[in-house]
């Protein structure tokens, strides 16, 4: 199986001091891959920017506007928990293509799969505001725009945290399926499993908020007990993963317990989402301990082309069984 590597590998120097979303992320996810040995089996996606025509799919025209001019004018703190600097809008517009140009080269049957290592993230991000380390939404920017061609995608995001931004942009819309795991009551705070989408995209928003220390047989549990039935009603023509690996138990931003091999199984159940080969799409998020982000990079990435890499044993025994069971009676009820 062929993937698709996108991204600029080379991070652009969007930094801020002491901030746990930094360039080393990019360089341990880049070494992942690389760990992968995949030879002519990796095709490199041509580098390129989005443009405001393809931003403006998700985000008002204003706030990218704004978000622009900050950057110019030297950026700083947008709230508490992002920065942008100077070359932050550059790098964001870098981020967003990149996730166009996987979704490009997988069209154009370039490949099996695609892997986005792209940073700013994106899943917080809403229309008119950037949030929660994340300035422009990656995912959604590809999603909008394989959605305007006609497709109806599903974005599966297992970030621990709950991706406000990608709910919210798509919360009343059919062509797009929402499906959220993540940690209860953490950042943000949104993600309840009895919001399930608006009037005109009922059910079509799935949340499944887990307990800390949530193992890795739950996460199986809440893929095929609420996931995949939802999955079967919705029939995706594409997959996009928004892909956080800071579910990870050695993430210190944290406390769900899944290894590596945890999402070496999940990326399994999630490409038996797809319709096709060639039809998805996995986009990096959240993770921030390094080792854990290139063991759960190459896990995941070697799931879905079928290479080796030494991943970590799965986990099983935590909480959240209860948890699963409520969400998947409030999409059964759906
Ligand atoms: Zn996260």
């Amino acid at each position: 199986m062929k993937a698709i590597v996108a991204g600029p590998l080379v991070a652009p120097a969007h930094e801020y001091r002491g901030h746990p979303e930094r360039p080393s992320r990019v360089e341990a996810v880049a070494a992942g891959i690389d760990d992968l040995d995949l030879g002519s089996d990796r095709v490199d996606a041509p580098e390129r920017a989005a443009t405001f025509d393809e931003l403006v799919r998700v985000h008002d025209p204003s706030y990218l506007r704004k978000l622009a001019a900050f950057c110019e004018e030297g950026g700083g703190k947008v709230d508490p928990d992002t920065y942008a600097t100077p070359i932050s809008w550059d790098a964001a517009c870098a981020a967003a293509g990149a996730g166009l140009a996987a979704v490009d080269a997988l069209a154009n049957g370039r490949a099996d799969v695609a892997f986005v290592a792209a940073r700013p993230p994106g899943h917080h991000a809403l229309a008119n505001r950037a949030m929660g380390f994340c300035l422009i939404n990656n995912v959604a920017v590809a999603a909008a725009q394989l959605a305007d061609a006609g497709e109806r995608v599903l974005i599966v995001d297992w970030d621990v945290h709950h991706g406000n931004g990608t709910e919210a942009l798509f919360w009343d819309d059919d062509r797009i399926c929402y499906v959220s795991t993540h940690q209860d009551r953490i950042y943000p705070g949104t993600g309840a499993a009895s919001d399930t989408g608006g009037t005109a995209a009922p059910g079509l928003t799935v949340n499944i908020p887990l307990p800390a220390g949530a193992t890795g047989d739950v996460m199986e549990r809440a893929l095929d007990d609420v996931v995949s039935p939802v999955v079967e009603r919705f029939a995706p023509t594409w997959v996009l993963v928004s892909a956080g690996f800071d579910a990870h138990r050695d993430d210190p931003l944290a406390s769900l317990e899944l290894s590596s091999g945890d999402y070496a199984r999940m990326a399994t159940i999630v490409r038996g989402y797809a319709p096709n080969a060639g039809r998805l799409a996995v986009f990096l998020e959240g993770g921030y301990d390094l080792d854990a982000l290139r063991a759960s990079t190459a896990a995941t990435l070697g799931a879905l082309v079928g290479a080796s890499s030494p991943a970590e044993a799965p986990t099983s025994g935590g909480p959240g069984i209860e948890a699963v069971a409520r969400a998947r009676s409030v999409h059964a009820a759906a």
